[in-house]
């Protein structure tokens, strides 16, 4: 999981506004304060690398941030999404966060890997039980396991983050609770979905990211 070099490519307010296709990319999102910037970080042996996202006026954008560049059998497109889908907004620019979400999701051609970023001490919220219903009707069947639908293969990866706050584990209540709400939003019924469990702070989870992240050229 080497990661040699990391360069921003653009912040991409619209699908038309996003890099061509020419690499395979992951996607991270997740509520505000979720720990994305810095599971990222730890992810690709950054200090700062997520930070773009965080300047004022730049919340909505799709981060796209191009891994290993000198080296295309390698190289990856590794997208920041907004946490602007979520509380604190008006529901007019709610419905825009999920409509472009939606259309990110059905249309790029490239993506292989989907990591729902969730705080391991609430577990899903609201706002993710939404988002996973939304996904539930988008995603091709089965792609927990890998397997193609088409051409296109999407991994959809739940992310329990910052597990060091609980000594390093999940509450079994954490799992439960998870559990029930992709069952409810249809997203378990057929599917396996993978569940990492990580922390910024220890490194914990980061091979089992990279496992996920490897794929992107397996495809
Ligand atoms: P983002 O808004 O989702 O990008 O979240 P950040 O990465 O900025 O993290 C939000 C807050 O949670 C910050 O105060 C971080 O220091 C803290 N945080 C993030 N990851 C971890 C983690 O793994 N463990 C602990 N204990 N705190 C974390």
């Amino acid at each position: 999981c080497a990661v040699r070099e990391v360069s921003f490519v653009t912040g991409a307010v619209s699908m038309d506004t996003m890099p061509d296709g020419r690499f395979p990319e992951a996607a991270f999102f997740g509520r505000s304060n979720v720990g994305k910037s810095s599971l990222v970080n730890m992810v690709i042996g950054r200090k700062a690398l997520a930070k773009t996202s965080k300047t004022p006026g730049k919340t909505k954008q799709y981060n796209f941030y191009l891994v290993n560049e000198g080296d295309p059998t390698n190289a990856f497109y590794l997208v920041d999404l907004p946490g602007a889908g979520y509380a604190k907004v008006s529901k007019g620019q709610r419905l825009e966060w999920e409509r472009m979400f939606g259309s990110y999701v059905r249309e790029r051609k490239k993506l292989r890997v989907l990591f729902h970023l969730i705080d391991s001490q609430t577990g899903p919220l609201e706002e993710d039980a939404r988002l996973m219903s939304s996904l539930a009707g988008t995603l091709p069947v089965n792609e927990g396991r890998g397997k193609t639908q088409g051409n296109r293969a999407l991994h959809y990866v739940v992310v329990l983050t910052k597990i060091d706050k609980q000594d390093g584990s999940v509450p079994p209540s954490v799992f439960d609770r998870l559990e029930q709400v992709l069952e409810s939003t249809g997203l378990l019924s057929s599917r396996e979905i993978p569940v990492l469990t990580t922390s910024a702070q220890t490194k914990a989870g980061r091979e089992a990211v990279w496992q996920y992240l490897r794929l992107l050229h397996k495809h």
